[in-house]
């Protein structure tokens, strides 16, 4: 069974129901969601009472709420080891973990963060530090993915190897997995053309088990550009065949595949058609004017 979704909408006044509301409007069988907005750390009290219709909801209209992915805010930067920066990305990720367990949900994907200046073995100390210190003073089990990042700027996490070390230094392992962004990794330099490869390569580096979730974008750039800026499924570098293999591979089988692919003219959602065109194999050249006539 593929588990199918994409990034929807928190908004205040309807809370995690308006989430799964949206998702449900675009055929989706998970989603992913911000507790607030993306960019900031604006966060008003999770709504309990529409958690619990957002709950009823899912169970009616078979959404898999076991794979449901929560994503902190991109300004959370624990890499910073600036010490009112570092403080305060530390306390806004402890509160997320209370937002996130108040949602019943399982997942919190991560930015690993970018080490502005300081170098990459100084930011995954201090990703280290601050991971340690929120996660032994949290008694949830929220799992916590880092991402694979595109490696743009001072960004940390662009490879396995980074990844791994930054997973070595934590004491609770267990509450730890990564999220991978399909198009970070292109963008980073590997290969998605040769899957199994990558796939064995991660498996040997971190190990398999610890792979929790995909995230599904196209690439504007060519490999190894590091530029991290996302497309439509198949109207980029990747291509619609390479991500349609990843998406349904067995080895993934299990693990939620989210889209973040861009709105068409910032205006109109993708997701809707996107998925429909996964759920047919068959790519279709005309998806973007399909959108934009809705
Ligand atoms: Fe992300
Ligand atoms: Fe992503
Ligand atoms: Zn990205």
């Amino acid at each position: 069974m593929l588990f199918i979704g994409s990034h929807v909408g928190y908004k205040k006044e309807k809370g995690l129901l308006g989430s799964v509301e949206e998702a449900l409007s675009y055929g989706e069988n998970t989603f992913m969601f911000y507790t607030g907005a993306p960019q900031n750390t604006v966060r008003s009290a999770i709504d309990e009472q529409k958690v619990e219709e957002a709950f009823s909801l899912m169970k009616e209209k078979e959404i898999a709420s076991d794979k449901v992915i929560v994503h902190a805010p991109y300004i959370i930067n624990l890499a910073n080891g600036e010490e009112e920066k570092f403080a305060f990305s530390c306390r806004f990720l402890k509160e997320e973990l209370k937002r996130v367990s108040l949602c019943h949900m399982k997942y919190l994907v991560l930015h690993p963060g970018s080490h502005v200046g300081q170098g990459s073995s100084v930011g995954i100390q201090n990703i280290i530090r601050g991971l340690n210190d929120i996660l032994d003073q949290d008694n949830s089990s929220v799992k916590i993915l880092l991402e694979t990042m595109a490696g743009k700027g001072s960004e940390v996490g662009s490879s396995f190897e980074e990844l791994k070390q930054i997973i070595d230094g934590i004491h609770k392992k267990e509450r730890l997995g990564v999220c991978f962004d399909t198009c970070h990794l292109h963008d980073a330099g590997y290969d998605l053309t040769h899957f199994d490869t990558l796939l064995e390569e991660f498996d040997q580096v971190i190990g398999l088990s610890y792979l929790e979730c995909v995230h599904v974008n196209d690439s504007k750039n060519i490999r190894g550009s590091h530029k991290d800026r996302h497309e439509n499924i198949g109207f980029g570098q990747i291509g619609f065949d390479t991500l349609l293999k990843i998406i349904y591979h067995k080895k993934l089988e299990q693990i939620p595949k989210i889209l973040e692919t861009p709105y068409v003219d910032r205006l109109y959602p993708p997701y809707f058609y996107e998925i429909q065109m996964i759920k047919e194999k068959k790519f279709d050249s005309k998806l973007i004017e399909k959108i934009k006539n809705g």
